[in-house]
């Protein structure tokens, strides 16, 4: 295992002219850990095995050397990658057009399950070098003949562990079994169970290995707070979080050059004394930056990980990452910027919901725990708007004005119209901060605990919370036993065509013709339909209601097989609670994208 951070530059890894303009456009300073690890081997055509998360940069990892691999002239799938969900394997795509942005005749197409195979077949027919999909589909498109691979060269499993924690592992061994045997692989899981370094040791060719270094303590002199993206985006919460709490200077860290200047901008015109700091400038201006910044005239610098290194302004009494960083080292760098000259200071870090495992791994690296905030209210920012407009009011006087002019222009309207002194204060107090209201109120927004569930993080580990029973209905479904279906093929055929989280599908019984599942209540027509044409080993799924007798007993003399323990080795890879026999659903029952297809469970957040 190799174990890398980087002061490398993009330039110096023997990315092609395409990929590193493209880089540049997107405004990427450097690259993260994981990127420099994996990049060199992958160009020089090596297997590597890395062990990274979403939020680490690893969609570039393998994207970028990949891509300066790539055959241009070419319309055959040179690249291929497993996604464990169409979620992943649309995002995977659309990172995959952003880097190849100036490659020409450059094509990628996602493809997976639901609605749109004849577009995705017709994308396949006109060429492309890149396909991301989810396994099953994947192995559909194979089996049809649908997809070439005749001259893929790298095949990339994103997400192992996920793909393995759905019931796709067998999927993926099989399209790796499918693909040319001198093509190079490389595999991406946040954790290395047994059966996906089976995989690794069985199907790649001698790996390099990655790992990325955690480490190193964080000063007890630091307070540390996490908020969990949700219900407000990161503009709007940095503006709330920047009214109440009180700050003298703050480092905002932010990804890309160009996210710097942006968020800048924005809060500039909002009114704040901020400005940019990146790799994009030079020298004096950024020392110009950091003087500004240590003398007052500043009080926010927008900066990227690079540009901030070795920063030591004693009033930087906050640091925020609005972006989360890549690893735990470039977490503890940064909030290292402030608590300085033995001054506390607050560390406030944004983490969407899909980047919680990263901040569970800085938690454990850093061995401090970061605590949750909530925004702050429309109360809270309320009390503070009026605490400012009374100082306001009490610097006016305390700075003995005159004021003679305004009493007798006051006192002259109060005669006229016959208003109170006290109603005509009220009137202008409303007239000044009309642009600013002082009384806030915000959009109730969910907590984090209701994104994270809370015994998640009381574990401190991706565990989810249950759905309850009483939530859910049995469903029957046309396939069973003797048609070879596992518990984990109905899983992923549900989870990924009808876009219903896995974490949603409760307890499957396999009988000899037939299998009942339970899913959420209250499903609509239109998901129902959905259901129905989904096929698993080639059979149509043919969804109804289970009004029937329960099927609890074994039929004809058979015992059921169900999702919970199977003989060791045989057992639905991780997907079940393996003291139940029971496969129960891990967390409230919420669609994907409930909007886009109109699916109401009635416990929602509940
Ligand atoms: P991933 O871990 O692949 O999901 O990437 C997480 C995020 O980091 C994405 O929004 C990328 O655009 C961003 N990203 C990846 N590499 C870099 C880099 N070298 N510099 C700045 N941002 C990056």
């Amino acid at each position: 295992m190799s174990e890398e951070t980087t002061d490398l530059l993009f330039t110096e890894l023997g990315l092609s002219e395409y990929v590193l303009q493209a880089i540049q456009s997107v405004g990427y300073e450097q690259p993260s850990p994981i990127q420099a690890a994996a990049i060199p081997p992958l160009l020089e055509g090596r297997d590597i095995v890395g062990m990274a998360q979403t939020g680490t940069g690893k969609t570039a990892a393998f994207a970028l050397p990949l891509l300066s691999r790539l055959n241009t002239e070419q319309r055959q799938p040179q690249i291929l990658v497993l996604a464990p969900t169409r979620e992943l394997a649309i995002q995977v795509a659309e990172a995959f057009k952003r880097y190849a942005s100036n490659i020409p005749n450059f094509q990628v197409v996602p493809i997976y399950g639901g609605s749109d195979m004849a577009g995705q077949l017709r994308q396949l027919k006109r060429g492309a070098q890149v396909v991301v999909g989810t396994p099953g589909r994947v192995m559909d498109h194979l089996r049809r003949g649908t997809l070439d691979i005749s001259k893929l060269q790298s095949l990339v499993l994103d997400e192992a562990d996920e793909m393995l924690r759905m019931g796709f592992i067998d999927d993926v061994e099989w399209i790796l079994e499918h693909t040319p045997k001198e093509r190079q692989t490389a595999l991406f899981s946040a954790t290395m169970p047994k059966q996906i370094k089976n995989v690794a040791s069985k199907h790649l060719n001698n790996p390099h290995e990655i790992r990325i270094k955690s480490s190193t303590a964080t000063g007890e002199n630091i307070e540390q707070v996490y908020w969990m993206v949700s219900g407000t985006n990161k503009l709007d919460a940095l503006t709330r979080i920047l009214e109440v709490e009180p700050f003298e200077g703050m480092i905002i860290f932010a990804r890309t050059k160009n996210a710097t200047v942006e968020l800048a901008e924005k809060l500039e015109a909002r009114g704040y004394a901020a400005s940019a700091l990146n790799g994009d400038m030079n020298q004096q201006l950024r020392e110009r930056t950091i003087e500004r910044l240590k003398s007052g005239k500043l009080d926010i610098v927008v900066a990227t990980d690079v540009a901030a290194r070795g920063i030591d302004v004693e009033r930087v009494s906050h640091v925020l990452n609005y972006d989360i960083p890549y690893d735990s080292e470039a977490y503890v760098h940064r909030i290292g910027r402030t608590g300085r000259a033995g001054r506390t200071g607050k560390a406030i870090l944004f983490v969407a919901p899909r980047e919680k495992r990263l901040l569970y791994t800085i938690e454990k690296a850093t061995r401090q725990p970061i605590k949750h905030m909530e925004l702050p209210t429309g109360e809270a920012v309320t009390a503070h708007r009026i605490d400012q407009f009374k100082q306001q009011i009490d610097d006016v006087f305390n700075a003995a004005v005159d004021l003679s002019f305004y009493n007798d222009l006051l006192a002259d309207y109060s005669h006229q119209n016959d208003r109170s002194p006290e109603e005509i204060a009220s009137a202008m107090a409303y007239l000044l901060q009309k642009e600013r209201p002082l009384q806030v109120k915000f959009a109730p927004v969910k907590s984090e605990r209701a994104v994270l569930g809370k015994s998640d993080r009381d574990n401190k580990g991706p565990k989810k919370a249950r759905v309850n029973d009483a939530d859910l209905q049995r469903y029957r479904l046309e396939v069973g036993r003797s048609h070879e279906v596992r518990p984990g093929d109905i899983v992923g055929a549900i989870a990924n065509e009808a876009n219903i989280d896995s974490q949603y599908i409760g307890h499957i019984k396999l009988f000899d013709e037939f299998s009942t599942v339970d899913l959420p209540k209250g499903m609509t027509p239109e998901v129902m339909q959905v259901l129905k044409k989904v096929r698993v080993r080639n059979r149509p799924l043919n969804i109804s209601e289970d009004n029937g007798p329960r099927h609890d007993g074994p039929p004809a003399g058979k015992k059921p097989r169900t999702g919970g323990p199977k003989p060791e080795g045989k057992r639905a890879p991780g997907k079940f609670d393996s003291k139940s026999k029971t496969a129960k659903p891990k967390s409230k029952v919420r669609h994907k994208d409930q909007k886009n297809k109109g699916y109401r469970a009635k416990n929602v957040d509940s």
